[in-house]
């Protein structure tokens, strides 16, 4: 990042951006919304490949057309649209249009519409930018094949392997919904971008958790996403009749895995930030007989910070833990990891923007980490990249009360509105 492209120093005589409107992108979202749409529930379904995802994706790119912006469909389902020449390096905005089953209207679908808005607003302003607008509509951001492919896809993350190995909880096969949805799998690996063709990526999402609704602020400035490991652990002790084994002559799995729970808090005291998440979320005890003593517990570990360094130490205190645990029980302990992905910092070009620009309208915001995964963790290895969140009324996300007050989606789609004036007039 060179001094003269730093951020906090506001063009002169750049005019004010022009202002959004509010009313359209609620009507827009709330058309979007109706793809998936299962009134039983009042929830939202568009599973990554499924019919609805991909009718909205037509659909989006129908409107893009009829509104003159040039839109296209790259081989991993991601749907673009642009306003300004296909060469130039794009000023790019966006989210994912996927949901996971039983969603909110919200999740990934704010981000897709509030850039149109962006796009319907500059070009109704008839300004013509230094560099391009962008929307992207990523494909597959919820991960229902174990990913997120998408924004993989852009920033080269994905291998022949995957495409052709991934399959959902139900057994689909990845290669299969992408065929049935007219792409054909292997043509994911042509969507990566070249960093030169992307100048910036900018990303507005609910906070899909209860920090900003809880101190009363409009915006999360979103610094650093946090990374992720899953283990799957297993305990094995000794099935005895829960009636005859007296109780110190017991190797009860349960007990490690109760025992472990209670050692949790310490271990992030003690290697952990305030950053750090470890959650114990699904377990299974065998034989599952009530009286039966458990002779193994089988159970999942997902572990988050947003420093690598501190998931490594928190990873080797659980290990030590279970260790200890297993020798105290007379258990045999072992895990697999499953996964693990990077913590990634967002660009500070482009979170010093966020705020600059924040202060300048007087808005209460601060900055913040980001538990949950984003496209923008995947755009950061190729541009400058940051996001913003907006609030989750009572943190509620991924479920049908997800809930965020149209005052504050104004407020946040003007901010990033704002942050893409200034990066599209950046001189060159
Ligand atoms: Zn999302």
């Amino acid at each position: 990042m060179t001094e003269e492209r730093r951020a906090h120093d506001l063009p002169e005589g750049l005019p004010p951006t022009p202002d959004i409107d509010i009313d359209r992108l609620k009507a827009t979202l709330l058309k979007l919304a109706e793809f998936g749409y299962d009134d039983s529930v009042n929830a939202v379904s568009r599973l990554g490949f499924g019919e609805a995802d991909m009718a909205a994706r037509r659909w989006l790119m129908e409107l893009m057309e009829a509104e003159g912006f040039s839109a296209r469909m790259d081989g991993a389902g991601n749907v673009y649209g642009r306003l300004g020449p296909k060469e130039k390096a794009s000023v790019t905005m966006g989210s994912h249009l996927d949901s996971v089953p039983s969603s909110g209207i919200f999740d990934g679908a704010l981000g897709v519409i509030t850039a149109l808005e962006i796009l319907r607003t500059f070009k109704a302003a008839g300004i013509e930018p230094n560099w391009p607008l962008e929307l992207v509509a990523t494909s597959e951001e919820e991960g229902r094949f174990g990913g997120m492919l998408g924004a993989q896809a852009i920033s080269g993350d994905v291998t022949p392997e995957f495409l052709m190995g991934a399959h959902d909880a139900d057994g689909n096969r990845l290669a299969d919904a992408m065929t049935a949805a007219g792409l054909p799998p292997l043509g994911a690996l042509e969507a990566r971008r070249p960093p030169s063709s992307m100048r910036a990526f900018i990303e507005l999402h609910i906070e899909q958790g209860p920090v900003l609704d809880t101190v009363g602020k409009t915006i999360g400035v979103v610094e650093s996403i946090s990374g992720v490991w899953k283990w799957i652990i297993h305990l094995r002790g000794k099935a005895d009749h829960a009636g005859t084994a007296p109780m110190d002559m017991r190797s009860d799995a349960f007990m490690g895995l109760a025992d472990f729970a209670h050692a949790i808090p310490r271990i992030i005291d003690e290697h952990g930030t305030d950053k750090s998440r470890l959650t114990v979320g699904k377990v299974e005890l065998k034989p599952g007989n009530p009286h039966t003593i458990p002779g193994e517990a089988i159970f999942t570990l997902v572990g988050r910070d947003s420093d690598a360094q501190v998931m490594r130490e928190l990873q080797d205190a659980c290990n030590r833990s279970l260790s200890a645990i297993a020798r105290r029980h007379g258990l045999r302990f072992e895990y697999e990891q499953v996964s693990w992905l990077d913590p990634m910092d967002c660009s500070g070009r482009i979170t010093d923007l966020f705020d600059t620009l924040a202060a300048r309208r007087g808005l209460s915001y601060q900055r913040m980490p980001s538990g949950a995964g984003h496209d923008t963790q995947f755009l950061t290895r190729i541009t400058d990249a940051g996001m913003i969140f907006v609030p989750s009324v009572g943190g509620v996300s991924h479920a049908p009360d997800e809930l965020t007050h149209w005052e504050d989606i104004e407020t946040g789609a003007q901010l990033l509105a704002d942050a893409a004036w200034i990066l599209a007039h950046e001189p060159g």
